[in-house]
């Protein structure tokens, strides 16, 4: 389990650097404002737009590691949340960081 203990606290570490990242270029180009050439405003609104649905993403990732690292504490980590069945794994090995089985994911 300690090896599994450090995979997820590595996989915490990394996602929360990337967030930070993500986190620290927001307001660099403050308000949108469409430059003199018509889509430079787009294209950073398109650059958001995918920046916010990384950050959602690393977000909601960085969440499930968090509660993969409590279900080590409380010794149901391979177990489904939901219907506390074994997680495969095939899964498991694919995303550590798995709480739920397929069927609940
Ligand atoms: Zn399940």
């Amino acid at each position: 389990m300690q090896e599994m203990r450090d995979t997820l606290a590595a996989k915490a570490a990394e996602l929360e650097a990337e967030i930070a990242e993500l986190e620290s270029h927001k307001g660099e180009s403050g308000g949108i404002s469409f430059g003199k050439r018509i889509g430079e405003g787009t294209n950073i609104a398109v650059e958001r737009m995918s920046q916010v649905t990384t950050h959602d993403s690393l977000t909601r990732m960085l969440a499930e590691v968090r509660r993969a690292q409590a279900k080590i504490d409380e010794g149901t980590y391979g177990r489904c949340d939901t219907c506390h069945e074994a997680i495969p794994e095939g899964r498991l090995e694919a995303r550590p960081w798995a709480t739920h089985c397929l069927a609940h994911s």
